[in-house]
């Protein structure tokens, strides 16, 4: 579904973004990776190269436009071109509102919302040369419904929201197409640090009885990535079992 094109996956190395890019290089995408952990990377990017795809992966922090500028410059230095680019890099520093520290509310918005804004920024530059591109921003659905001890994660999420959908317009005439997806409670490292009590509770909320897989965000962004895609812009899409 993805020959010949180029996806730059933000967080690609564990996670919902390591699947994506995982599923993408299956899919015939060449695989461009911005996390922070160095092993991850490598990690992703060789079993990528194992299963016969092509990666470059890149130590960046996405909070950082100057850094992202460059490094988006090494993506097409090597594959010529970026068709996709995933905006899945996310950090929660959850607390209550009256004990959160002005720290974790910048580190989140910084990574979170800035992140996305530095990397679509650098990005729209090629796409729009190209004439083509899709965009997939990963939200959550915190950000549409809110919770208690994330205002910093929901109000990042809640602002790709806006962002995605003002970008949509503006992008739409270069024939760039830009939507968000709202994941659910999906099991992932992130998740894994709930106490099981507020996993079962949730679990309880959930029409389909059990949290989300990677594959499950993954196949809806292979979707949005894909041609099949192509009249859907500005939408967010929710991978959440029927929660909300
Ligand atoms: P994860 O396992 O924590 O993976 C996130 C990846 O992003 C990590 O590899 C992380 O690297 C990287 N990252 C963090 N800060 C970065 C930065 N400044 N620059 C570059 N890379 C950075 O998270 P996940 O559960 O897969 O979530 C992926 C996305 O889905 C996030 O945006 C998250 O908010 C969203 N989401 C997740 C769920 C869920 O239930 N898991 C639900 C809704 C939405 P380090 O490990 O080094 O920090």
């Amino acid at each position: 579904m993805l020959r010949d094109k180029v996806a730059l996956i933000t967080g690609g190395g564990q996670g919902i973004g390591k699947e994506i890019a995982i599923l993408f290089a299956q899919e015939g995408a060449k695989i461009a990776i911005f996390d922070l952990k160095e092993e991850a990377i490598k990690d992703t990017i060789r079993e990528i190269e194992q299963k016969g795809g092509e990666g470059l992966g890149l130590r960046v922090n996405v909070a950082n436009l100057k850094e992202v500028e460059e490094a988006t410059g090494k993506v097409v230095d090597k594959f010529g071109k970026i068709s996709i680019l995933v905006n899945n890099a996310g950090i929660t520093r959850d607390a209550l509102l009256l004990r959160m520290r002005e720290e974790d509310w910048d580190a989140v918005l910084d990574v979170n919302l800035k992140g996305v804004f530095n990397c679509t920024k650098a990005v729209a530059k090629i796409m729009f040369k190209q004439r083509e591109g899709k965009i997939i921003n990963i939200s959550s659905i915190i950000g549409i419904r809110g919770n208690v001890g994330q205002a910093n994660y929901a109000a990042s999420k809640a602002g790709i929201i806006g962002f995605t959908k003002s970008i949509a317009r503006e992008f739409a005439s270069r024939n760039i197409q830009v939507n968000a997806i709202a994941p659910g409670f999906i099991q992932t490292e992130m998740t894994a640090k709930m106490p099981e009590a507020s996993k079962q509770s949730i679990i309880s909320q959930i029409p389909s009885g059990r949290l989300g897989e990677k594959t499950d965000v993954a196949n809806l962004a292979l979707f949005l990535a894909s041609k099949n895609s192509d009249y859907i812009n500005g939408e967010v899409i929710k991978v959440d079992g029927g929660m909300i």
